[in-house]
């Protein structure tokens, strides 16, 4: 006797089965689609091994997909002959370890997405679940003997060794009892229909055991007298046509058979402007298991010194996992003349393009080619790069329409800057495609070859400020001599941009220039710079007193020539990290910090010569260097600069207490009268914050 073991469904994988039983869903039919979908990829598995070692095939020769719809019992099995699963395949694969993808999936469900995107999270074997209330998975891998799975959900399953002596040779069968109200799905038309509208493009043969009625003339006897007594109660019978009748007196004798109901023929050996629109998307839908068509479609096929044939297709949006680091996010099959070859073939498409989905087949390669080879092989190096060509070109044409790029740009930008940074041969290219709102650009979004015709006259530089957000950015200090001055200044505020922008250095030979580095240069007339050499000349006692008082904190103090109405800002090095890139750096919990010493900003104060607040400092500290209430603003102008460019305070508490401070004075209440006051740091004190604040001390 063979022992039953029972496994508990791990928690999640029990939510979700609770979930997908209970919850009223309009869209069960797409349990087919998935179950066929696994069956194909346990084909695809076996097939791959066997081309290195064809024995892999004895137990069972030829590659299927059968269906069995049985009205007697209401059940319907779909049976493959792929890889198989041996019985730790069963547990872990069925029931016992969660992918990643079940909570994603129930969150996606909780937030109204359809359950037709269950494949998209790996999950969609429990789609059985939709229409069965028991499933029986029998199940022969190469490696193992036959084994049953079988659970009615519920919280758990249970796995027998198979004893019955059924011969599977090798594959997959899983049979679903339906539940009452979903026996449809034993009828031939619905379940040709359904693998047509979700499985047309299988690469393997899909056959339906469908029933034949043929009609057999009676010859017997009882059967025709029987006849004669219903026919005796019909009044008014002609008698021609009942002789007629008599004559054609029949039976109805039923067969089964095998009807194949996929076509197979690759879509992609067909020419492009023989399929359509919706062929185009089906195959997309069978290909992905996205719910939605695509946004675009690139179908061709190269030929010359190396031949081959590829479909690629950018999704509607982003999938749930797009950077997520653990799985590698490629969306390509690899084919070698038809024979499928594998998935997610990491050296056919970049990083970056990883959002992009479709098939190649090369003529070129060879069948046997192992992972390993891939590697060094010149074929696929000579692949990848048209691919990466097409794939541009795809976006491209994606971009003459402006609703679709939008929803494309939205979904991928993030790749787009990220082949920026990774991909030096196309970066110009891509760099087209960017689009960023200005400060001249209103709601819509500019790309750079438009800046580049709006570019003023004089003007030599593409002007850009980074930041968190756009609206930490486009009242910033920093642009404010730019906007008096007319000139348009992009907003980067993708944490990605800093890095983009830094690859990208110049487009269609214009300097990239930050707003907030040093080295912006804007051209000015003869009387501007003379008057700015007056200022200089007028404030170089005050930038020095104020570089006294700031110490280390600032590398040097000058006056700006970027800052209109701000009394002040802080700026940071050409090649450094600027205040943006110091908060991503920041943010990054596993940063390596040996980085951060030497990149990170290195920060210059400029002052506004014409702000009054600087006019007031200026007079008192040429009248007296030492000027305690000097010391006490230049600290409290250089924090609120810390803010206003975009950094981080180290010590918040501190630059409270001065503001405190301020209010104080400002509400003339006076300081002895305030309890705690003692404890409050000095404010003139210029290394309060770096040896720690008093208040600490105290505690
Ligand atoms: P996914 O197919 O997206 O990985 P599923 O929940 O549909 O997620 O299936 C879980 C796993 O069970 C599969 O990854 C595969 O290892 C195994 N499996 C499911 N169906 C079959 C089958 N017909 N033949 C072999 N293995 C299968």
């Amino acid at each position: 006797m063979a022992e039953t073991e029972t496994f508990a469904f791990q928690a999640e994988i029990n939510q979700l089965l609770s979930l997908i039983i209970n919850t009223f869903y309009s869209n069960k039919e797409i349990f087919l689609r998935e179950l066929i979908s696994n069956a194909s990829d346990a084909l695809d598995k076996i097939r791959f091994e066997s081309l290195t070692d064809k024995s892999k095939l004895d137990g069972q020769p030829d590659l299927f997909i059968h269906i069995i719809p049985d009205k007697t019992n209401n059940t319907l099995t779909i049976i493959d002959s792929g890889i198989g699963m041996t019985k730790a395949d069963l547990v872990n694969n069925l029931g016992t370890i969660a992918r990643s993808g079940t909570k994603e999936f129930m969150e996606a469900l909780a937030a109204g997405a359809d359950v037709s995107m269950i494949g998209q999270f790996g999950v969609g074997f429990y789609s059985a679940y939709l229409v069965a209330d028991k499933v029986i998975v029998t199940t022969k891998h190469n490696d193992d003997e036959q084994y049953v799975w079988e659970s009615q959900a519920g919280g758990s399953f249970t796995v027998t060794r198979d004893n019955s002596g059924e011969v599977l040779g090798r594959g997959t069968k899983i049979t679903l009892h339906l539940k009452e109200d979903q026996l449809e799905y034993l009828e031939e038309r619905r379940l040709k229909d359904l693998v047509k509208k979700h499985s047309e493009f299988i690469s393997y043969p899909i056959s339906l055991w469908i029933e034949k009625t043929t009609e057999k003339e009676i010859s017997d006897d009882e059967d025709e007298e029987e006849k004669k007594e219903e026919e005796g109660k019909v009044e008014d019978v002609d008698e021609e046509k009942e002789k007629e009748e008599k004559k054609k007196k029949k039976i109805q004798e039923v067969s089964h058979e095998w009807s194949l109901v996929n076509k197979q023929k690759p879509i992609w050996m067909r020419k492009p402007e023989e399929i359509t629109k919706e062929e185009y998307s089906a195959f997309y839908k069978s290909l992905t298991n996205d719910w939605e068509e695509h946004l675009s479609v690139k179908h061709f096929s190269v030929e010359g010194q190396l031949e081959f044939k590829a479909i690629l297709f950018v999704p509607k949006r982003a999938p749930f996992d797009l950077f997520d680091t653990r799985k590698k996010p490629n969306n390509i099959k690899l084919y070698v003349r038809r024979v499928f070859i594998m998935d997610n073939c990491e050296e056919l498409i970049p990083e970056y393009l990883g959002f992009v989905k479709g098939i190649v087949d090369s003529e070129d390669l060879p069948l046997n080619i192992s992972r390993e080879m891939l590697q060094q092989n010149k074929i696929l190096k000579v692949i990848r790069k048209n691919l990466v060509k097409k794939c541009i070109e795809m976006f491209q044409e994606i971009a003459e329409n402006k609703e679709d790029y939008n929803k494309f740009y939205e979904s991928f930008s993030k790749n787009l800057k990220l082949g920026i940074h990774e991909d030096s041969q196309n970066k110009t290219k891509l760099a087209e495609l960017l689009r960023y709102h200005s400060t001249k650009s209103g709601e819509e979004m500019t790309s750079l070859k438009d800046y580049v015709t709006r570019m003023k006259e004089g003007q030599s530089d593409i002007y850009y400020i980074t930041g968190e957000s756009k609206k930490a950015v486009e009242n910033s200090p920093f642009l404010e001599k730019l906007k008096k001055k007319g000139y348009e200044v992009l907003f980067m505020v993708d944490a990605i941009d800093e890095y983009a922008v830094g690859q990208l250095k110049e487009f269609e030979g214009k300097k990239l220039v930050s707003a907030t580095k040093e080295g912006l240069k804007l051209d000015e007339s003869e009387d501007e710079a003379k008057k700015k050499e007056e200022l200089k000349e007028k404030f170089e006692g005050l930038c020095k007193v104020v570089k006294d008082v700031l110490g280390d904190r600032v590398e040097k103090v000058v006056v700006s020539d970027r800052v209109v109405d701000s009394p002040c800002c802080l700026v940071t090095g050409e090649y450094g990290w600027t205040a943006n890139m110091e908060r991503i750096m920041k943010a990054q919990a596993l940063r390596d910090n040996s980085m951060a010493g030497y990149m990170s900003s290195k920060k210059t104060m400029e002052i506004n010569p014409e702000n009054p607040i600087m006019e007031e400092l200026r007079k008192r500290a040429d009248a007296d260097k030492n000027d305690k209430s000097v010391k006490d603003l230049v600290l409290l102008l250089f924090e609120t600069a810390l803010l206003t460019s975009g950094f981080s305070l180290d010590d918040p508490n501190t630059f409270g207490n001065r503001i405190h401070r301020m209010l104080k004075l400002g509400l003339s209440i006076d300081d002895d009268a305030v309890d705690g006051d003692a404890e409050m740091p000095p404010l003139e004190d210029a290394d309060a914050d770096a040896e720690g604040s008093k208040m600490e001390e105290v505690d």
